[in-house]
């Protein structure tokens, strides 16, 4: 097995969900990548299984507590384990197509899905989690994100997409949004397909393409034309 995602959530039961079918699912179930949860609450050790408490300081909602998740974590990912540990948060840097292929290109993942208002700063510290993010906006749990990381990833592995999509072609690949597309047939409710694509002419098509991603990203996301001097992928 050549990538190794494990997941340690409160809820094992929301895995592999969307990830159990389509490409992602079908790549599971040929062994091209393996998931396995681990429930949190397995490594309280009180009689309730408390694994939150009350904010130190004060205030509204509750904290994973350091010590049930450090255990949960010790178990998952020995201190010999080379995969990377990630906490999804929304205090993590956003995750980007270029952290993706590395992570794709490594051999696994451990991933700690929050609940509550997050979890306390010493396990984060302690155990080495990178905090990565999957947007700027609010879940109510790390699960969905850490379900979107892994859909991007898993993706990626060789042999996971076949020749219906092209990993090199696509969105942010190159630091541009990708072209529009078409498809039969010709013309639709009065709307022709432009005529360039029509031709039979490679470079025209190419450069059409090319015009048509630098128009949607500098109208859309100028942001990404300005991170391109450095190179995308790594
Ligand atoms: N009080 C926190 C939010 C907690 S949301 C704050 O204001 O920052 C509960 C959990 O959902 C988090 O611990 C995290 O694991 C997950 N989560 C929420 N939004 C997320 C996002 N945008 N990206 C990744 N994980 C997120």
């Amino acid at each position: 097995m050549n990538f190794r995602a494990t997941v340690l959530t409160l809820y094992p039961e929301m895995f592999p969900g969307p990830l159990g079918v389509s490409l992602a699912g079908r790549a599971l179930s040929e062994g091209k990548w393996s998931l396995e949860t681990v429930q949190i609450r397995d490594f309280a050790t009180d009689r309730h299984r408390t694994v939150d408490d009350t904010p130190a300081g004060g205030g509204a909602g509750m904290v994973m507590r350091a010590d049930v998740l450090a255990r949960a974590i010790d178990h998952a990912s020995p201190a010999d384990d080379v995969r990377p540990r990630l906490l999804m948060s929304p205090r993590g840097l956003p995750l980007t197509q270029r952290r993706v292929r590395q992570l794709a290109g490594g051999q696994g993942v451990i991933i700690v899905c929050g609940r509550f208002e997050g979890v306390d700063q010493r396990v984060i510290e302690a155990r080495g989690l990178e905090e990565v993010s999957v947007g700027d906006y609010i879940l109510s749990g790390g699960e969905p994100a850490a379900l979107v990381l892994l859909d991007a990833v898993v993706r990626l592995l060789p042999g996971v997409m076949g020749n219906e999509m092209s990993g090199e072609e696509e969105s942010f690949e190159k630091g541009l949004l990708e072209h529009p597309h078409y498809t039969r047939p010709p013309e639709w409710e009065g709307r022709p397909i432009p005529e360039v694509l029509l031709s039979g002419n490679h470079a025209k098509i190419a450069a059409w393409r090319r015009g048509e991603a630098e128009r949607l990203t500098a109208a859309r996301r100028p942001d990404l034309l300005e991170d391109r001097d450095q190179p995308f992928e790594k």
